[in-house]
């Protein structure tokens, strides 16, 4: 211990008469972080001015005692720290490393609205995306790449079109729209994605919570949407017509970034567009909103292996 710091100790502990205060005193300066801060601060800090200020680094001392016996400490996920503050000794309460990750990462899911996705969506990202040769497939490794362009490119002054991932069950698409979201969340940009058929159904509820017009608004608004399986289900003309065409006419107006996953082509799509679950045929409904598609995003069929079986 320097001689300073011994210098403080005695005078401390002179002011105690027992045992166990003597004791403690000692612990508190033979603390590495307190000598640390107590030699930093040398020409700060005078000894009348630690004796005042003792209780603080006992405070300081105590708290990372507990925490280092994980005990519950006075700020849980806050580490204390000594400061000087107008010549006074402080102690301060900052976020620990563990709670500024925590923290970082609700930051992060705050920024994806996610309408019913499959649970591991908030972990898909891009480093562990398959590229391997097992895994991988040329094709894959294109929407991954024009995923990441959109990624570094994305700009809300400048309009760039999402993309439109076509290909059967499985080979991944899901996967790379989730992967997209999340690193768009790390750049700042909050996307919505949403379960397309499960999505109509949540608005269909909508209609009778009266809250249609404005959870409508709210995904139409989205900087970001994304629209996942879209063609799963034999759509009604409502689904059609009240929500896809009012919410895509809403995102080619206002130029905002849409994305799609379907097992369907964007022809197949616009076959089945055509058509509503009582058989009336409509084909120029469905090539209006097809325009609108085409606008929004850029078709790429991506191919591989069934990556559920794998
Ligand atoms: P699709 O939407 O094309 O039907 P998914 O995206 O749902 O396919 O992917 C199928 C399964 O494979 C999912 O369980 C998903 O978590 C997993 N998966 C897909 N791509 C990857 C990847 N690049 N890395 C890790 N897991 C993946
Ligand atoms: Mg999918």
């Amino acid at each position: 211990m320097q001689s300073l710091s011994v210098a403080m100790m005695k005078r401390i502990q002179a002011q105690g008469n027992n045992q166990e205060y003597q004791k403690t005193v000692e612990r508190v300066f033979s603390d590495p972080q307190i000598q640390a801060f107590l030699n930093q601060h040398q020409a700060e800090l005078t000894p009348e001015s630690v004796q005042r200020d003792y209780s603080k680094l006992y405070e300081f001392f105590h708290e990372n005692q507990l925490i280092l016996q994980n005990q519950t400490s006075i700020a849980p996920g806050y580490q204390p720290k000594l400061l000087i503050n107008a010549g006074q000794i402080d102690v301060a309460y900052v976020p620990s490393a563990q709670l500024r990750a925590e923290q970082r990462a609700k930051e992060l899911r705050d920024r994806v609205t996610i309408i019913s996705m499959p649970k591991w969506l908030p972990a898909a990202n891009f480093d562990d995306f398959y590229t391997d040769d097992q895994q991988g497939s040329p094709s894959r490794n294109l929407a991954l790449e024009e995923a990441l362009k959109f990624c570094m490119n994305y700009s809300v002054d400048h309009f760039q079109p999402g993309l439109y991932l076509s290909g059967s069950f499985g080979v991944g698409k899901t996967y790379l729209l989730g992967a997209t979201a999340n690193e768009l969340a790390k750049r700042n940009v909050k996307t919505t994605i949403l379960h397309f058929p499960s999505f109509v159904v949540k608005m269909r509820q909508a209609i009778q919570n009266r809250t249609l017009n404005e959870e409508r608004d709210q995904v139409s608004q989205a900087p970001v949407l994304m629209i996942d399986d879209i063609g799963a289900d034999v759509m009604t003309s409502w689904a059609r017509d009240d929500l896809l065409a009012v919410i895509l006419e809403y995102r080619m107006q206002a130029e905002l970034p849409t994305f799609f996953s379907s097992n369907m082509t964007m022809n197949e799509l616009e076959n089945h567009l055509a058509e509503d679950n009582k058989d009336n045929v409509e084909p120029l409904k469905a090539k209006r909103i097809m325009q609108r598609i085409q606008y929004l995003s850029r078709e790429i069929d991506v191919q591989g292996n069934n990556l559920r079986m794998s």
